[in-house]
């Protein structure tokens, strides 16, 4: 039975990676990646030698496709994004969801199905940025709801509206192109709201910076050294 392993990777530092996924990585027949040349640093770290190929992450049917062929010719096969836990945040969330339907599906191999080996899928947990910021934040996070990005245009301003009123946690990822204006409008719709913004976890600059929208907004203004790298935006309830 071919197995399509989705494999967890770090979000920086290359010690967070367990023993599972270096065995899965050097076992499989082949690696997709998100960018071959992340990936290809980080299997140089750990001296491992299995083929990468690209994961189409703009054309997920091919990617989907390229996925399926590999594992029909019964190759055991791993998938690796860039960062952390494949299909959180990442272009090519709907791969998994894609290759299953193909497999249980009867309408695709109308003539083949019996054939066909089933497939097996097996997650190999790893880190992710999203757990990582809230295991570090301090803020309690037994309910809460995580958006991903946010909306860059359409629709933000709104969402600001319903994350500031929300009973529940919010968590969202964040580029450094759009802090100041995301703290602009948190602190907008509510200034006293208290927000923890975790940034550059598990590397050197690793931070997390905690208080009201306010606070936070004129700390980032007067550090601008400091609106710079990966950051995790989490908003109390
Ligand atoms: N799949 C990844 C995961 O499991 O966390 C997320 C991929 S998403 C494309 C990348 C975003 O995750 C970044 O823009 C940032 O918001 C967040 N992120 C990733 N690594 C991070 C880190 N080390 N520190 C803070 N945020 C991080």
């Amino acid at each position: 039975m071919a197995t399509l392993y989705i494999v967890g990777t770090p979000i920086g530092n290359l010690e967070d990676i367990t023993l599972r996924a270096l065995r899965v990585l050097k076992e499989a027949d082949l690696i997709f990646a998100e960018d071959t040349r992340v990936t290809k640093k980080l299997l140089a770290h750990f001296e491992i030698g299995t083929q990468v190929a690209r994961t189409h992450t703009r054309d997920e049917k091919r990617a989907a496709a390229e996925i399926i062929s590999a594992l029909e010719s019964g190759k055991n096969v791993a998938l690796v994004s860039d960062a952390g836990t494949p299909g959180i945040s990442d272009p090519g969330a709907m791969l998994v969801q894609k290759v299953r339907e193909y497999f249980q599906s009867d309408k695709v191999q109308p003539f083949s199905r019996f054939k066909v080996e089933p497939l097996k899928i097996e997650c190999v947990p790893g880190p992710s940025a999203l757990t990582a910021a809230l295991s570090i934040s301090g803020v309690p996070a037994h309910d809460f709801v995580f958006l991903g990005f946010l909306p860059h245009k359409k629709g933000r301003e709104t969402l600001f509206k319903e994350i500031t009123a929300s009973k529940r946690t919010v968590v969202f990822y964040e580029s450094p192109h759009r802090i100041l204006k995301t703290l602009e409008s948190l602190s907008k719709h509510a200034p006293e709201k208290q927000l923890a913004i975790c940034r550059e976890l598990t590397k050197v600059h690793e931070e997390v910076k905690s208080g009201s929208a306010t606070e936070l907004l004129e700390f980032f203004k007067n550090n601008p050294e400091k609106v710079r790298g990966e950051f995790v935006v989490i908003v109390s309830a």
